[in-house]
Order: structure tokens, then C-alpha cells, then sequence
């Protein structure tokens, strides 16, 4: 049996490959093949690994929609000839790239793990190595001559999450993910404690089918007490507006006030997709346990129940991609595709 895997390293960019520009003193993207030279250790694992890179690396605060289909065009060439896929990615906007990539790949029987770091690969305290080097022996797992990972994940400070479950929590410790809804898939400790249970159980008879296509036409909303009644009306009047995440309170609950709920019950009517999300950080929605959920309810909002604000973003661009009826459409936001909701 194959225990040796064939890893493709994707290297997109982030603090994981930066250095300080001396004049400047700020971070910013170096060459690819600097990095692989500060981690000797890489020859050293078991697995053969090839890599690959973006032209131009970026921080991931220039992250959109035409570098994750860069991203998941390279790893649907290399799909047959890889065991695995490793994507260094910055930290800011990993947990939307990987929940992106979710989405798009169908059927997906090979890990596909995104990892970057809070220090530079050069520093002397850099969280890159170890970031890296389990990322890597990850994505190499086989248990009967399989992947053991078979999903998109992202690996970051001794813990592999299912991507889409991960929010970014901390700009300053190592642990900068959590994934408040959902256990860790992997712990890496003097051993690679697996939890079996948790993982995704893919079908391996249907073929991995890659979605390219994203709609982009949506807007991210944050509630808050006092929110501007002109601003949400000019919001919602946007012509081609097709879809809105709502971050509501708690549970799922907003305010009761008449004009908000007319303004949310007239673009439900006119065919704009409203998705309910809590701004906790962990928990679900739960429209009709409150008076102040119950309205939005009635009007046809989409509850996005357990799923994190990055995962709903990209879910609401994937589905309003397929030209879904809003009754249909509002069906299967409120499944769970990838393993990204309860
Ligand atoms: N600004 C960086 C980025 O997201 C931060 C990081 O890599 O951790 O690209």
C-alpha cells in the first residue's frame, strides 16, 4: 500500500512569505523560492511535494472571487495527478478563500487544506514551520489506500478545521482561527489525534465537479441599534442587488419597528434572497423563538441557522450563480451542502 503522498503546494501569498521592507518598515510579499529555502525541514518529510505560485503573491486583503477561481482552476488540473493540495494563504481572508473553495468543489475526495501564519516564515519565532509541516503530513493521511481528509480544511496552530466553520478571532495570538460550531477534525499533538467522526464522508463513486461560477451581487449587512432607515432603503434599492446576509442579534432576532420590517418584506417580494446570521460568534438562528425573529420568518428570510458570516457570503454568490427560484433557492440554503451548517 502507498503510504508516500504527492502533495501540490499552492502558494497564494500572505505574512507566511513576507519580509520587512527596510525603508518602510512594513511587510510585504517575497519570492517562493526564498520561502521553501528558510524550511529545509520540507526534504526532510516523506511525501514528494511540488509547488506552485501565484504570479504575483498578495496579501489576502486583496482577496475576490478571480483568485479563488485561480486557486481551484489549479487544483482541478493537478486533481489526478495529486494525492493532496496545501494552500498558503494570509490569514485575514482565509476563512472566506476556503469556504469559497467549499462550495465550488463537488464530490471533493482529496484534502485540500489552506494554512498561512501570524509571523513570517524568517522570523526566528515564526508559526510557519509547524503550520506548514503538519499541513503537509495532513493532506498526506491515508487509511486504506485513501485520503483521510476529504474536504476543504484550513490548519492553523496545532488544529485542522472544516474550513467552513472557521472565523479569524485573534490579529495577535498564533491560534487565530476557532470554529465555534464545530469540533477540530484534526489535533496535532505528539500525535495526529484524528477525529474520525467529524470528518466529511465522501461518496467516492461521483466525480469531483468543480462550480466556477459566483454571483457577486450581494451585500453584508451588520445590524446595530440606531441603524440609519435612508442608508438600508438606498442599500436594498440597488438595481441589481440580488441577494443580502443579515447579521442579526442573537438567535436570529431585529428590530420590530414597521418600516424595517416593510423594507425587508417588499425586497423579499421583488425577489432579493435575505439570509438571517447572527453576529455571536457561536450559536445558531432560531426564527420564531422571539416575538423579534417571528416577522422575518413570515416574510420568507432565509435562516442561515449555524453558519459563520464568511461561509453564508460565499454560499449566497454560489447559489445565486444557479439561477434557483427563490422557494427552491431558499430550500437549499437552509441544507447543508459541505458540512457547513447543522
Ligand atoms: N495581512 C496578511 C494576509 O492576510 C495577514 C496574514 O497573512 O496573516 O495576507
Amino acid at each position: 500500500m502507498k503510504t508516500k503522498a504527492d502533495i501540490l503546494l499552492i502558494y497564494t501569498g500572505g505574512t507566511i512569505g513576507m519580509i520587512k521592507d527596510f525603508e518602510t518598515g512594513a511587510l510585504k510579499a517575497f519570492n517562493f523560492d526564498e520561502l521553501l529555502q528558510n524550511i529545509p525541514e520540507l526534504k526532510l518529510l516523506e511525501h514528494k511535494i511540488d509547488t506552485v505560485s501565484f504570479e504575483r503573491p498578495i496579501d489576502s486583503s486583496n482577496m475576490k472571487p478571480e483568485f479563488w477561481l485561480q486557486i481551484a482552476y489549479l487544483i482541478e488540473e493537478n486533481y489526478e495527478s495529486y494525492d493532496g493540495f496545501v494552500v498558503l494563504h494570509g490569514s485575514d481572508t482565509m476563512s472566506y478563500s476556503s469556504s469559497a473553495l467549499s462550495f465550488m468543489f463537488e464530490n471533493l475526495t482529496k484534502p485540500v487544506i489552506f494554512t498561512g501564519s501570524q509571523l513570517p516564515i524568517g522570523d526566528l519565532r515564526t508559526d510557519a514551520k509547524e503550520n506548514l509541516i503538519t499541513s503537509i503530513q495532513i493532506a498526506g493521511l491515508q487509511r486504506y489506500g485513501q485520503p483521510v481528509i476529504n474536504e476543504v480544511c484550513l490548519y492553523f496552530e496545532y488544529k485542522l478545521y472544516r474550513a467552513n466553520r472557521t472565523t479569524k478571532i485573534n490579529a495577535e495570538h498564533f491560534q487565530a482561527f476557532s470554529s465555534p460550531n464545530y469540533p477540530a477534525l484534526v489535533e496535532s499533538g505528539v500525535h495526529l489525534s484524528v477525529n474520525h467522526e467529524a470528518l466529511w464522508k465522501p461518496n467516492r463513486r461521483r466525480k469531483m465537479k468543480l462550480h466556477p461560477e459566483l454571483n457577486d451581487q450581494i451585500a453584508l449587512i451588520k445590524i446595530f441599534p440606531g441603524i440609519n432607515r435612508s442608508l438600508l432603503e438606498h442599500i436594498f434599492a440597488k438595481e441589481d442587488l440580488k441577494g443580502v446576509i443579515l447579521e442579526t442579534y442573537g438567535s436570529g432576532n431585529a428590530p420590530t419597528e414597521e418600516w424595517f420590517v416593510k423594507l425587508l418584506k417588499d425586497s423579499v417580494a421583488k425577489g432579493i434572497i435575505v439570509v438571517n446570521v447572527t453576529q455571536c460568534s457561536g450559536g445558531s438562528v432560531n426564527m420564531g423563538q422571539y416575538e423579534t425573529s417571528s416577522q422575518l420568518k413570515k416574510i420568507g428570510v432565509v435562516s442561515g441557522k449555524d453558519i459563520t458570516t464568511e461561509a453564508a457570503v460565499v454560499k449566497l454568490m454560489y447559489l445565486l450563480a444557479q439561477d434557483l427560484s427563490p422557494k427552491v433557492f431558499k430550500t437549499i440554503f437552509e441544507t447543508s451542502l459541505r458540512g457547513e451548517m447543522l
